[in-house]
């Protein structure tokens, strides 16, 4: 039954079961079994499991072109280029193949405009708790709590400074200081959106300073939050930003973005063999159109309403901690029960969920979620919380 699983390299836990089939929010395993996915591949499958829209784009491309190779334009590398400019405060697209190597591309263009314009600056502040990926310069970006001492020398130019202590970032700025990066919700960390006020005063600064603003948006962007880009919300405007996740709505797809005036790399600096290709860019073109779709983001603002105030109302119910997060992209603190063990039983019961920190549970199901859905969620939920509690009464 689990014929290959030893082949695998085990750098996960996973668990036992083996998906074979996905539709909308529902997926099944080869045993038949069907589950309710509230994860969908960690806030990546924007329209759900195999979106017919998606399968389209994805046939009708892959019969036509596959890969020209990078060193060549195609038609949807620039339509999707194309769209994102329009829809962004920012005028240049770099495709990538995942977040962290969007973000190592954010990293590397704003060392090279340091070179050109701040005397060879290359320090970057990012966030304590932050998360930007898993290459080796990106985990150093990272504050992930553990990841301190892992694969030992860093990548040096990164500073760490606490969220929402404004003068801790002050003092942390020197003549080697090139730019500030962060989530505007910090996923990994738990689902904690940053103050509006930290976060307008942190880029009032930056720019006094003449530092760039990165904005990490792989798991805020492309309508997770209720807006196209969490930066919309908080009234900022990034000089680079990252997108991953949502934006392939499944496929391996992520962007750097930034303005016209730091779009700085010269031939030859920055590229990469599948990068911008055909198939991942018509598929990512076909989720952002729907995504841009009259209506759409604002049925995900209902959607999220009705998230919050069924986990609001679990919460009361059983004594728990704070809802909390944007969109759907949102998280219930279970205060003294175990988010891993209410994972499990879940799973027990077909629901999918995830559990990014020992009392913190993270929701993130398709955008197009139905209201049935939730309901369906909500109710395993409360089946669920009300065992385990009862089993640490
Ligand atoms: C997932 C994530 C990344 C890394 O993206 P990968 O595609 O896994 O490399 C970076 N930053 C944030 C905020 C993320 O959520």
């Amino acid at each position: 039954m689990n014929k290959g699983i030893d082949a695998v390299m085990a750098v996960a836990k996973r668990p036992e079961m083996v998906f074979v089939q996905g539709k909308g929010s529902w997926l099944w395993d080869r045993r038949g079994r069907k589950y309710l996915d509230f994860v969908q591949g960690w806030a990546c499958n924007s329209l759900g499991h195999s979106p017919s829209l998606l399968v389209d784009a994805l046939s009708e491309q892959a019969a036509v072109l596959l890969n020209p190779g990078p060193g060549f334009y195609n038609e949807p590398m620039l339509q999707l280029a194309e769209l994102l400019v329009e829809h962004s405060v920012l005028d240049k697209v770099f495709f990538a193949n995942s977040g962290a190597e969007a973000n190592e591309g954010a990293i590397k263009l704003a060392r090279k405009w340091g070179q050109l314009h701040r005397r060879g600056a290359f320090e970057i502040i990012t966030l304590q708790q932050g998360f930007h990926g898993r290459t080796l310069a990106t985990m150093s970006a990272s504050g992930k709590p553990g990841w301190d001492s892992l694969f030992e020398p860093k990548v040096q130019g990164f500073t760490k400074v606490p969220p929402h202590d404004l003068q801790a970032l002050q003092q942390a700025i020197n003549d080697n200081t090139v730019a500030v990066m962060l989530e505007l919700v910090q996923g990994e960390a738990g689902v904690l959106p940053l103050d509006k006020g930290y976060v307008q005063a942190l880029a009032k600064l930056a720019r006094e300073q003449g530092l760039l603003l990165i904005i990490d948006e792989i798991q805020t962007g492309i309508g997770r939050t209720g807006s196209l880009f969490a930066y919309e919300q908080y009234g900022i405007e990034p000089d680079i930003m990252s997108l991953g996740k949502g934006l392939g709505g499944g496929l391996p797809l992520a962007a750097l973005l930034c303005k016209e005036v730091v779009s700085c790399f010269d031939y030859g600096e920055q590229g990469g063999t599948f990068n911008g290709n055909p198939l991942v860019c018509r598929g990512g073109y076909a989720v952002l159109r729907a995504v841009l779709a009259e209506g759409f983001l604002s049925k995900v603002q209902g959607n999220s309403q009705a998230l919050r105030q069924g986990l609001e109302g679990l919460s009361e119910k059983y004594g728990l901690g704070e809802v909390r997060g944007m969109g759907l992209l949102l998280a219930l603190n279970v205060g003294v029960l175990s988010s891993a063990e209410i994972v499990q039983q879940a799973m027990a019961e077909g629901l999918l969920l995830n559990a990014p920190r020992d009392n913190v549970l993270r929701l993130m199901p398709a955008l197009n979620v139905k209201g049935r859905e939730i309901e369906q969620m909500l109710q395993i939920l409360n089946k669920v919380i009300g065992e385990v509690k009862h089993g640490t009464d």
